[in-house]
């Protein structure tokens, strides 16, 4: 059985690429080194689908290495999508058209002569917190993502677990709200319906259209638009001392914490990862999380629930151990 994640010594030069939901994002590091040589990213349009996101990388890798001066021995890459992770395949992106069973890792290795680790993007970020992050002298771990989705990755017992269908962690939609707010997935009160950013805000909206006056002065840093409420917002009108944008701040933070407390109770990590934007909600929203998964925890667990070290960068992280772990 190979040893996951050793860091190795040497100086190999590594390529490390992000294919996110809204950007690209390619960087160069040395194994074993603590930050990356050069990064480069590229926020790609609405339009783009995955040929023209796959030759834009191609570009921002290329010239990395051109300036550099060197060649990549090994690619670590992390793919805002389902992958088949052993074929090296990305199965397909819910953001962008065109990434259908796309062997992504041969692409790579032809391209630049050098071997390609994948993963799906959830997955890869919970090993760069468990490797280089909030997660080092962990052993069993969940790190969730809060942002415009919600997803998740598992370490258990040390090693990523992606499970069957490289769907493991996917706790954006376990339901925490029977009949709650619309998912994109077509189903009602999953998690990340009723809890990510633009669940903050679609709640945020649904009450304001029930409640006449209330929330006055969410709408107004909205400029009177309810379209243009954000989570946000959203929470800086609660920081404000607005008792509407509190009591929607705090629903979503509580159905996050009853979500947590699911997963918490059936795996028995000994730490929870939180990463992504809508963490920067505050000192409410931190609390309200903590104590609603804790009431909902059996007595005998006691998990964690910290912030991750990295922000948009966790996934890059994960590729460079996804890299350096081909060299062991
Ligand atoms: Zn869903």
């Amino acid at each position: 059985m190979k040893i996951f994640f050793t860091i190795h010594p040497s100086l190999i030069m590594l390529l490390l690429l992000d294919f996110g939901g809204t950007k690209l994002s390619a960087a160069l590091a040395r194994s074993g080194a603590k930050t990356w040589l050069a990064q480069r990213r590229f926020f790609t349009p609405a339009n783009a689908d995955g040929s023209c996101e796959y030759a834009k990388m191609l570009e921002l890798a290329k010239s990395l290495l051109a300036e550099a001066g060197e060649s990549a021995a090994t690619i670590g890459v992390s793919f805002g999508g389902p992958v088949d992770a052993e074929r090296g395949v990305v199965r397909l992106s819910h953001h962008v058209p065109g990434w259908e069973n796309i062997p992504l890792a041969d692409w790579l290795q032809s391209e630049f002569d050098a071997p390609a680790a994948i993963g799906n993007d959830a997955n890869v970020a919970a090993l760069g917190e468990f490797c280089f992050g909030a997660g080092q002298g962990c052993r069993n771990l969940l790190y969730v993502t809060v942002s415009t989705g919600i997803g998740g990755g598992w370490i258990l017992d040390g090693r990523p677990y992606a499970g069957e269908e490289g769907m493991a962690g996917e706790i954006g939609h376990t339901l925490v709200q029977p009949d709650g707010l619309p998912c994109v997935c077509g189903r009602r009160g999953c998690l990340e319906a009723e809890a990510c950013g633009p669940g903050i805000a679609n709640r945020a909206r649904l009450y304001l259209a029930k409640s006449g006056r209330r929330g006055e002065r969410l709408l107004q840093l909205a400029e009177g638009n309810p379209e243009a409420i954000t989570a946000k917002l959203v929470s800086q009108a609660a920081a404000a001392g607005d008792e509407f944008s509190r009591m929607v701040l705090l629903e979503s933070a509580q159905r996050l914490g009853l979500g947590l407390a699911n997963a918490i109770n059936l795996m028995n990590p000994d730490c929870v990862i939180l990463g992504g934007g809508v963490t920067k909600s505050g000192e409410l929203w931190w609390q309200t999380v903590r104590q609603t998964a804790n009431a909902n925890t059996l007595p005998e667990i006691s998990a964690h629930i910290i912030p991750a070290a990295f922000s948009d960068d966790a996934p890059l992280w994960g590729a460079m151990a996804l890299a350096q772990n081909i060299l062991v």
